[in-house]
């Protein structure tokens, strides 16, 4: 069999220590050290000029707060030589890399995104926000796609980063334990997760559903079928 790329996540972000302690941990720690996965946090600021290293500007029309200028991205993509510094277009040789902007009002993030992007890409760079937002000319020419974790305002883009970087992570082959254990997870099929359970057989005087314990595989297969749930 051919032996996998690694697939690298880089993350653009002012507050890069919060990245690393996440992905060092657990499996996908144990996935990096395998190499099947990297992890590059950035300090945006690197990619600034001024004195005070800003990387926010006020809003034009007036709004409250700060938002993200789009030259610090447009210089930090260009390092990673996946983006034109004079146009912010793709470079050529950056087709299987995607630049994941993420916003509140971004498209749902999916179970089904995941899959996509660990299977179609090498390279994952995730765009974090911070203030109130960015300027719209990074979602429009910088990013492929602009994803949202969920109907609520976070106070920055690297946690939806690392619940992204996470889900996309498990669909990559050898990250998880046991392959199976992706294919019937809650949104793998559509069909949903069944109760689990596991020792003492009853517990607050709770009892275990006794087909469960009957040895019957059939029937059993045919209750986890009833008792999908999302
Ligand atoms: N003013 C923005 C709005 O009303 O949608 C919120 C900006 S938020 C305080 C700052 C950054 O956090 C965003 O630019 C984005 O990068 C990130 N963020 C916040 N909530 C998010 C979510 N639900 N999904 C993805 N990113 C989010």
């Amino acid at each position: 069999m051919a032996k996998r790329k690694t697939l690298r996540f880089d993350y653009l972000t002012i507050f890069p220590e919060v990245i690393h302690p996440y992905v060092q941990a657990s499996m996908l720690g144990r996935a990096a050290r395998k190499r099947l996965l990297s992890f590059h946090a950035h300090n945006l600021r690197r990619w600034t000029h001024d004195r005070h290293k800003t990387v926010d500007d006020k809003p034009f029309g007036g709004g409250p707060g700060m938002l993200m200028k789009p030259q610090p991205f447009l210089e930090a993509l260009a390092w990673l030589k996946l983006r034109n510094i004079k146009t912010g277009r793709r470079r050529t040789g950056a087709a299987r890399a995607r630049v994941i902007a993420t916003a509140a009002n971004g498209k749902p993030f999916t179970h089904a995104d995941a899959a996509r992007l660990a299977t179609r890409y090498t390279r994952i760079v995730f765009l974090c926000g911070r203030y109130e937002g960015m300027d719209q000319r990074i979602l429009d020419r910088l990013a492929d796609e602009v994803f949202s974790i969920g109907p609520y305002v976070l106070t920055g883009g690297e946690l939806p980063a690392l619940v992204m970087t996470d889900a996309i992570a498990r669909h990559v082959p050898g990250v998880l334990g046991k392959e199976a254990s992706l294919a019937e997870e809650s949104w793998s099929d559509g069909e949903g997760e069944y109760p689990q359970y596991t020792r003492p057989e009853t517990w607050l005087g709770i009892k275990v559903p006794k087909i469960l314990l009957s040895g019957h595989h059939k029937d059993i297969e045919a209750w986890k079928k009833a008792h999908r749930m999302h």
